[in-house]
């Protein structure tokens, strides 16, 4: 086995995943994350479809389940807070409900999957705290020198470090060139269960261009809940997100929901002091390549498909899975394996970046009863369309 020793940036989602694949498959493997720790926050993530199966592998689905946000439905309601419908077939951030598909917080499943470790007892190294600064490619391998000053040698290195990856940008260059936005911006914090939701979720709609209103969901046995709010702008990333600090944010924040009606105001409130405060640009990520040389992109780094797909985090862990197989299946040849985890993945992440437009154009039509369950069995489709290799 070549190329043994692996670098991953970021422990999220595909870092994690692919972490543990790689410890399982024999390979020395380092994460450094550039939080303190697992990072807390982030919203409602799906794993779905073929991902089920990934982490069925992994032997993590049964406490994946466990954690689940366990919604049994939602309501809408207008600017008084009447409401104006109410349902048990479905949610607004997970979809249908008589589907196996698990929803769970980003930061739950962060931890399942770290804890997941490996199987032949050596573990995972993680570094905390820290990031790549630079790195550099040689025939044989990578020096990467790290913001704490650290310096080490590796044979490989992954970039699962997010939409906005700087291992990306260190590799093949500046985040404008593969940048795609959709013309919308998200907002998640925590806030306490003040509504006593119970398993529930309720939506304040907003008609109109701008603000969509607001979306609340109980969380975590209903001790919290989480707030999500989201506008159209066709504002570039670059000049929104830029170099912006969290407060700027979530003044932009408050200035688009500055006429919101039901408990925005009060939603708002909690916003200020909320510490896991998430705000970003609905885009996607469009690569012609996954990889350069010895590195490699993973989820969301290479071909992030935005919360407007819904699989950002299901694309995260089925390419962790088969970058570590086509890894272990070419004996720890990079150049074979990157070829193979391409080949593998394309036309999937293809389709699966799709649904994003797909999804966004479904919530600006009026669709009737028959165009839904069609438009239903279609994403089902797309998500499942991926047959796992064994390796
Ligand atoms: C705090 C947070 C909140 C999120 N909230 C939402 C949301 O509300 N809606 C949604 O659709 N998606 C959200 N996401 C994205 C979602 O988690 C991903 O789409 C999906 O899970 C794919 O995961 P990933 O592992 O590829 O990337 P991500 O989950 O984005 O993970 C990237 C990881 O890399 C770390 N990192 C970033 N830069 C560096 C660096 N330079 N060096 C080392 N580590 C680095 C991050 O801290 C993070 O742990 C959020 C992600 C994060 C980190």
């Amino acid at each position: 086995m070549r190329n043994m020793r692996v670098l991953i940036s970021g422990a999220s989602v595909g870092g994690p995943a692919l972490a543990y694949w790689l410890n399982r498959y024999g390979f020395e493997v380092t994460v450094v994350e550039r939080y303190a720790g697992l990072r807390p926050g982030g919203q409602a993530i799906d794993v779905r479809g073929t991902a089920l199966e990934v982490c069925e592998r992994m032997g993590v689905l049964a406490e994946i389940r466990a954690h689940s946000t366990g919604l049994r439905g939602m309501s809408t309601v207008d600017g008084d807070g009447k409401e104006l419908s109410s349902t048990t077939e479905w949610t607004a951030s997970g979809g249908r409900l008589d589907r196996s598909d698990v929803e769970i917080l980003r930061d739950d499943l962060a931890t399942v999957l770290v804890g997941a470790g490996g199987t032949d007892g050596k573990g995972v190294e993680y570094l905390f705290d820290d990031s790549i600064a630079a790195l550099a490619q040689s025939t044989g391998e990578v020096a990467v020198t790290f913001r704490s000053g650290l310096s080490r040698t590796f044979d490989l290195v992954v970039a699962a470090d997010g939409v906005h990856s700087s291992t990306r940008r260190l590799v093949f260059g500046p985040e404008e060139n593969f940048l795609r936005p959709l013309g919308g911006y998200l907002a998640v914090w925590t806030v306490p269960n003040y509504l006593g939701l119970d398993r529930w979720q309720m939506a304040y709609l907003m008609e109109g261009d701008g603000p969509w209103g607001a979306m609340v969901m109980s969380v975590r046995d209903n001790a919290e809940a989480r707030v999500y709010v989201g506008f159209d702008s066709d504002e570039p990333p670059a000049r929104v997100l830029g170099d912006r600090t969290v407060s700027e944010h979530k003044r932009l924040v408050a200035e688009v929901y500055a006429d919101a009606r039901w408990e925005m105001p009060r939603l708002l409130e909690y916003m200020w002091g909320a510490p896991d405060f998430h705000f970003d640009a609905i885009a996607q990520i469009h690569m012609d390549s996954w990889s350069r040389g010895r590195v490699a992109l993973l989820g969301d780094a290479g071909y992030c498909g935005s919360p407007a797909s819904g699989q950002g985090t299901s694309m995260a862990l089925i390419g962790a899975y088969v970058l570590a197989g086509e890894l272990k299946a070419a004996g720890g040849d990079h150049t074979t394996a990157f070829a193979a985890y391409e080949r593998e993945l394309r036309d999937f992440v293809t389709a699966n970046q799709n649904l994003a437009l797909t999804n966004r154009e479904r919530m600006e039509a009026e669709v009737s009863e028959g165009d839904q369950d069609a438009y239903t069995d279609d994403f089902y489709q797309v998500v499942n369309s991926l047959a796992l290799k064994d390796y």
